[in-house]
């Protein structure tokens, strides 16, 4: 498949460049140093509605295809993997709504989504359920008109600054006991306590909070699809978001690359510029064609998921785990390529080292993916 972008995308992609060399570029370190929100980059993205992206024009979006989504975060996580994390949650949080929401769910949650005036996280992993997540312990028991929400949710992703949040926790049946994953939409308020954030080694300024949701009413009317779902959901926007991780490493690894690129030209040890060493021109040419593998698969992937193609599940894995390894060895190495330099804050390439790890960690381990993977190949017994 040749994937030359056509003009829109390629206008796009500069429009990005254009807005990150002026908002995020000055921003990228100070960010990472705080580990303080950028609120007005968000107030810059939903502007460009960049926000919007995830949407479908009819609930103020722009469309919601993956392939501009992929374009758009690459171009910014090339400079901050943490302000590339915005539209990534953006889109995550609301995608089990975009995918099994009825019109009217759509129409309530969706265009203050899309316009960025709120913000939204998905709420999926437990202190004791992560890669198993027929493990989650959050219940859910239906009295009246509502449902009556308890639980503890883990490493959620803007889950204190989110408005709406979509979260899973098992229906238990009274009558029969029986219980059922399911996922339902949640508006910020009473019943919902943000107990803790972590401390994090990367994607600072992108708050991971421990979540407690204490006996919180959640209207019957919003839950998504029927009860029981919320596995096949959690699975279908994960299908999706894959790829966008799988974009954020992309970006890593192209940025670093770029930094190590310049710096073999211009630092000179033994009389010459380090990039005459072949040891180095090694070096910088195993991350070109590791970096431009992902690029071909991460775009491929998108593209299978915009065209709905059969096995686009297997390809945003493919991309997820490929795209995100290769991210954690080219910053590695950029490293080296760097020396002492590289090591040092001076640098931004021990801050994309430090972004990159997460790659292989969520939205499922790269362990997972390779289990998605193998199963595709090998059927569902596996
Ligand atoms: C910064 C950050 C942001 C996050 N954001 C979100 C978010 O917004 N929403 C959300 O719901 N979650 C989020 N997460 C959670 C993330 O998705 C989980 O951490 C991840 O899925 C792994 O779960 P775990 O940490 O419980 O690890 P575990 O599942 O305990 O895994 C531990 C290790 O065992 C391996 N392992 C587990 N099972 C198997 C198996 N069957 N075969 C082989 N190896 C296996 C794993 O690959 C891993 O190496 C976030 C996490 C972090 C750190």
């Amino acid at each position: 498949m040749d994937f030359e972008l056509d003009k829109e995308l390629l206008f796009l992609k500069e429009m990005v460049r254009d807005l990150v060399q002026e908002k995020v570029v000055p921003r990228a370190a100070e960010i990472d140093r705080t580990d303080e929100f950028p609120w007005d980059i968000k107030e810059d993205l939903a502007e460009h509605e960049i926000l919007a992206m995830p949407f479908p024009e009819e609930y103020g979006g722009t469309g919601g295809k993956v392939l501009p989504m992929v374009i758009v975060v690459e171009e910014i996580a090339k400079v901050s993997c943490s302000v590339s994390m915005i539209p990534g949650a953006q889109c995550l949080g609301s995608a089990a709504i975009v995918l099994a929401g009825t019109k009217e769910q759509k129409q309530r949650f969706l265009p203050s989504l899309a316009s960025g005036e709120k913000l939204c996280a998905y709420a999926l992993t437990e202190p004791n359920a992560g890669s198993d997540v027929g493990g989650i312990q959050s219940f859910a028991v239906r009295e009246g008109n509502d449902y009556v929400l308890n639980g503890t949710k883990r490493f959620i992703s803007f889950g204190n600054i989110a408005d709406i949040l979509t979260v899973f926790a098992k229906v238990i049946d009274q009558n029969t006991g029986e219980k059922k994953l399911s996922c339902f939409v949640v508006e910020k308020g009473e019943g919902l306590v943000v107990r803790n954030l972590e401390h994090k080694m990367g994607v600072k300024g992108t708050p991971t909070a421990e979540l407690f949701f204490d006996n919180m009413r959640v209207p019957a009317e919003d839950l998504l699809g029927a009860e029981g779902d919320g596995f096949k959901i959690a699975m279908q926007v994960l299908d999706k978001t894959r790829a966008e991780v799988a974009a954020q490493a992309l970006g890593l690894a192209q940025g670093a690359l770029d930094v190590a690129v310049q710096y073999a030209r211009d630092r000179v040890q033994f009389g010459n510029p380090i990039g005459k060493f072949q040891a180095i021109q090694f070096k910088l040419a195993d991350m070109e064609m590791k970096t431009q593998a992902s690029r071909y698969l991460t775009y491929v992937a998108a593209d299978k998921y915009d065209r709905k193609a059969h096995d686009r599940g297997k390809y945003t894995a493919m991309a997820k785990a490929f795209t995100s390894d290769t991210a954690m060895e080219v910053t590695t190495e950029a490293i080296q390529v760097l020396g002492g330099y590289g090591y040092s804050e001076e640098y931004p390439v021990e801050r994309m080292f430090r972004d990159a790890k997460i790659q292989q960690i969520y939205e499922g381990t790269n362990e997972i993916q390779r289990i998605v993977i193998a199963r595709s190949l090998l059927g569902r017994g596996f």
